[in-house]
């Protein structure tokens, strides 16, 4: 029988690309995220790697939305083996002009999203004593950087709920690590290198430079295929003792 993965955010940058790397791989997929041609992207995948898929439009901020997202998938699929909290957003400004209703947003989207997430696979994994969970945390959920007070303390958090799923999942078959990228070219960093040229004072470029790539090693984005491949294998049958972990695809910043 093939797997089933729900994936947050899938509608765009890293969630697209980990949607592409398991359709190819035979999952069939929910889709997640607030882009309005979500049922589109779905379809067109599916028909691309001949699985099968739906679009979900529920909202992460929204716990009823995401337990009816689950239901959906658990109706159509049987079962949700694979979770991957990935939907997130972010702001970048000083802490003493970052919005407040920013940092609820960020908190909402990037950590408590996982939790409810995370809560309503759990029952249909503990009962088929199989499940995979994969937070998309960041180099930010071990570093920090200045202006980015809510998407900092929201990765850190999801590291520290990782930990706890993979405890309380161990004794039922159930997995539960993080990865952490350093820098992809997504529209979520599009939006921060605007951001922060802002509050910097520099350029676009000068701040991709200077900036962004300044804490890597290697001065390259990273890229989504490699995060596929790594999200691939935390969510295979032989992983089951690859848990608890964060695995940092960071381009050596964390070397540092
Ligand atoms: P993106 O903006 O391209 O995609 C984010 C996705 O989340 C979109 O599909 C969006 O619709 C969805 N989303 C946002 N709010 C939502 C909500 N309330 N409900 C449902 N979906 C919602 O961003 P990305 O760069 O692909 O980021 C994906 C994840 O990877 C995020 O958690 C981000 O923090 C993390 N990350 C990104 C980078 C990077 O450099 N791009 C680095 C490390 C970690």
């Amino acid at each position: 029988m093939p797997k089933t993965a729900i994936i947050t955010g899938s509608t765009s940058g890293i969630g697209l690309g980990l949607a592409q790397a398991f359709a190819a791989n035979g999952y069939n997929l929910v889709f997640n995220g607030l882009e309005k041609n979500g049922a589109e992207i779905a379809a067109g995948v599916a028909q691309e790697h001949g699985v099968d898929t739906f679009f979900s439009p529920a909202n992460m901020l929204d716990p009823e939305q995401v337990r009816e997202m689950v239901a959906q998938a658990e109706t159509r699929f049987g079962q949700v083996d694979v979770l991957i909290n990935n939907a997130g957003v972010q702001h970048v400004a000083p802490i003493d002009e970052f919005p407040e209703a920013k940092w609820d947003l960020i908190i909402g989207v990037n950590l408590s999203s996982a939790f409810h997430t995370s809560k309503a696979v759990w029952p249909g994994m503990k009962k088929r004593g199989f499940g995979r969970i994969i937070n998309i945390a960041s180099v930010h959920g071990i570093r920090a950087s200045e202006y980015k007070a809510a998407y900092v303390a929201a990765k850190h958090g999801i590291i520290g709920l990782t930990k706890v799923l993979a405890l309380e999942g161990a004794p039922l078959g159930i997995t539960c690590n993080a990865i952490c990228p350093g820098y992809v070219r997504t529209p979520l960093v599009e939006g921060q290198i605007e951001d922060q040229a802002r509050s910097h004072g520099m350029s676009e470029e000068e701040v991709v430079g200077k900036v962004m790539l300044k804490k890597q090693a290697v001065k390259d984005f990273v890229p989504i295929e490699l995060l596929g491949e790594m999200a691939l294998l935390l969510a295979s049958g032989g992983a089951n003792t690859l848990t608890g972990t964060t695995q940092v695809i960071d381009g050596g910043w964390t070397a540092q």
